[in-house]
């Protein structure tokens, strides 16, 4: 039987490139990279050399940069760090961001709202999922601490318009977060080219160890630690950093930005075929921007299906896929996303998000794209 990963978009396979990088920080240099003596300090120069390549991947200092537990992390820390920062220096307390960004992001400002008293905007987005700048700069009050938008979404791969937002916040005075875990290794993370004040990025999504992120503050960011202790990571974030781990993050996006052209290429190929065979079938939709969407990602509705019956149908042919939304056994929901976009929803139930890789070959899109016709009129009769 066929077995075929499409759900890079989950996580990536680890670099057999990157592995070499990591090993020898666990048992030969295991020092504890604070410590003063010898092998503190052969840690603590991988961590900087770690450091370095991670800003040159992204235009800034190495300063800049703060390694952390996962992408998750990053986007907690810069959220509340500079929330906190921003009413506690400037009386500022309200958050905008928009509705189809990851739960890390979605849930963390809910927080703030629900529980710490301050104002979110949540701003709409079109049906490919993009957000307005024009509505960005509308929404934007004298109390503004900080805007959030995703630099491309998850489920459904669309770009956002990030320089142009990051045009409407700055010239209110007003700094912007993005996402960036989706994008990273697919997407120039050029921090001066996108605008951004801080950025965050999960090392597993781009071929890295699991476990292992960045954030990025650009200099002069109102920012508080919401992760207190040692003063670590330039009082950023506390804890032993991960050196395995993040020596496997750097290797991980030197490569990916080495080797950009040559696999973002083979991913449009791969994604493109993809598409034209999914839309030959009746009654299946392009989910997400036709254009401005991420090299890999192929999603979808096909209508009077549930992603949940897709997966276990694709599974039991050697598919792996996703439907981009958590669904409950026999409870399955449209994800917020979808039903954001506007989508009905008997079309928003049968989500199907496949995204390609590096080892994906034409060869496994051509057993999909046979593969599915026949799964899909056997949910639907
Ligand atoms: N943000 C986005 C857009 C993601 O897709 C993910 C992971 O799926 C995360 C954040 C969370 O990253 P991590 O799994 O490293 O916590």
């Amino acid at each position: 039987m066929a077995s075929i990963y499409l759900d890079h978009a989950a996580t990536t396979p680890l670099d057999p490139r990157v592995l070499d990088a990591m090993r020898p920080y666990w048992s030969e240099q295991f020092g504890n990279p604070s410590s003063l003596h010898r092998f503190g300090q052969a840690a603590a120069a991988a961590l900087e050399d770690a450091r370095r390549q991670t800003a040159d991947v992204l235009g800034c200092a190495p300063e800049e940069i703060s390694f952390t537990g996962c992408g998750s992390e990053s986007d907690n820390l810069a959220l509340r760090g500079v929330a906190l920062e921003q009413r506690k220096r400037h009386g500022k307390r309200h958050l905008i961001t928009m509705p189809i960004e990851h739960h890390a992001v979605g849930h963390t400002m809910a927080q703030l709202r629900d529980d710490f008293g301050y104002d979110l905007t949540v701003l709409p987005v079109d049906g490919d999922g993009r957000v307005d700048p024009a509505d960005v700069a509308r929404a934007i009050r004298p109390d503004t601490a900080l805007v959030s938008v995703m630099y491309a979404n998850n489920e459904i791969g669309t770009i956002e318009p990030l320089a142009e937002i990051a045009r409407v916040a700055h010239e209110r005075g007003v700094p912007l977060h993005t996402d960036a875990v989706q994008a990273a290794g697919q997407l120039t993370l050029n921090v001066d080219a996108l605008g951004v004040d801080l950025l965050s990025i999960s090392s597993h999504k781009f071929y890295g160890p699991k476990g292992v992120g960045a954030l990025y503050v650009r200099k002069g960011t109102p920012f508080v630690s919401t992760l207190t202790g040692g003063g670590h990571e330039g009082g950023r974030r506390a804890g032993t950093q991960n050196v395995p781990g993040i020596a496997g993050l750097a290797a991980a996006l030197t490569l990916a930005y080495a080797e950009l052209e040559r696999h973002t290429a083979h991913y449009r190929l791969l994604r493109d075929r993809l598409v034209r065979g999914m839309l030959a079938i009746p009654d299946v939709r392009l989910t997400g921007h036709p254009t401005e969407r991420l090299p890999n990602n192929a999603s979808f509705v096909i209508r009077n299906t549930t992603g949940q019956d897709l997966l276990i149908r694709l599974d039991l042919a050697g598919i792996a896929a996703s439907s981009g939304s958590a669904c409950l056994v026999g409870n399955p929901e449209p994800s917020d996303v979808l039903l954001a976009l506007g989508l009905p929803r008997e079309w928003a139930l049968g989500a199907l998000r496949l995204t390609v890789g590096r080892m994906t070959t034409a060869e496994d899109i051509d057993v999909v794209v046979a593969a599915l016709p026949g799964i899909v009129q056997a949910l639907r009769t």
